[in-house]
């Protein structure tokens, strides 16, 4: 899944702390080939080779993200919106080398023809893009998905304190053996090598972060972030970062991703609609300026010298 996942976890048992990471271990991969877009053999690329062709009987963790994946796309109001793929690849995001030129308007309106979630066919298990050119990109949703189920494999395992982070997302049981709660630095979006603060974690919830600074790709030494706005074809500006606390990873991961697209001047309208996420979310503005919910505030704990800058985000219609 691009990124590196660990296992923190208090056992009295090494042998059962080993036997438990290699299952997650043993998930993630099993996650991977059916979920990655880099792998030509998964069953999301299988899907797109099948679009407008076939509908293609997917296996059960494809079937549950895809559901997830319409249910969110919905409550963002189509700001998360996983049927982006065409565009993502347009941009260049995933491949290795920068693009020399930025995509022309037209060949945005024409990946753009393709993407909406509504339009995706989920019947029986088996799943239809019925366009051919329309694609799926997991990237927003899969990691949060995939830290779920080891957060259910560890606990059914019997393991009561442990973290899970993979690639930033998080999800955490129990306490560690050094403190109250799990404590989590929120990365500066500015300065990769310092936080902006620390949130507290209680056991059971779950925090994802949006960042531009995680993946970008550079045209003509300007930076893009990875993640398009499905409304017009174009990568997200004007947020560095989003941080969403919440009950699960697979709402957290996708909710991050909403809340960037979204953008300050939105996410009032989308929290009031929301289920229960806190969201912090950090301009691309000097100096740092750090919004958060009500929610947040309470279990967030910023670097003394950023608290000038930490505001209120309310819910409120737009
Ligand atoms: P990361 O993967 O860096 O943790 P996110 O969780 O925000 O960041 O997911 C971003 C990924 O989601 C992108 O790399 C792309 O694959 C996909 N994506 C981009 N824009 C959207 C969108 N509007 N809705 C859903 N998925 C998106
Ligand atoms: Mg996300």
């Amino acid at each position: 899944m691009g990124g590196l996942a660990t296992v923190t976890m208090g056992s009295a048992n090494p042998q059962q702390a080993e036997t438990v990471t290699a299952q997650v271990s043993e998930l993630f991969e099993d996650l991977e080939r059916e979920l990655s877009t880099y792998r030509s053999d998964s069953t999301v690329s299988l899907l797109a080779k099948n679009a407008g062709v076939n509908p293609l009987a997917v296996p059960e963790a494809t079937w549950r993200v895809l559901n997830l994946a319409h249910h969110f796309g919905q409550l963002s109001e189509g700001t998360f919106d996983v049927t982006v793929a065409p565009v993502v690849k347009l941009w260049g995001f995933g491949g290795t080398s920068a693009l020399a030129n930025l995509p022309s308007k037209e060949e945005i309106q024409d990946q753009l023809k393709f993407v909406d979630y509504r339009r995706v066919i989920l019947k029986g298990q088996t799943v239809f893009l019925p366009f051919k050119g329309m694609a799926v990109d997991l990237g927003g949703i899969a990691k949060g998905y995939a830290v779920d189920r080891a957060f259910d494999s560890c606990r059914d395992a019997g393991i009561k304190d442990f973290l899970i982070d993979l690639s930033g997302n998080i999800r955490v049981s129990g306490r560690p053996d050094w403190g109250e709660d799990w404590q989590i630095g929120v990365r500066d979006p500015f300065d990769r090598s310092r936080i902006i603060g620390k949130i507290l974690l209680r056991s059971g919830m779950a925090l994802a972060t949006s960042g531009s600074y995680e993946r970008f790709v550079e045209i003509a030494s300007l930076r893009y972030s990875h993640i398009i706005d499905p409304r017009t074809g174009y990568p997200v500006t004007g947020t560095a970062s989003v941080t969403v606390l919440a009950r699960d990873a697979t709402s957290a991961d996708s909710f991050s991703t909403c809340f960037f697209v979204m953008g300050l001047k939105e996410a009032g309208g989308i929290l009031q609609k929301t289920p229960p996420v806190d969201v912090l979310i950090v301009p691309d503005i000097y100096p740092t300026e750090i919004w958060l919910t009500s929610g947040l505030a309470e279990a967030f704990d910023p670097l003394p010298e950023l608290s000038n800058g930490v505001k209120i985000l309310t819910p409120a219609a737009t």
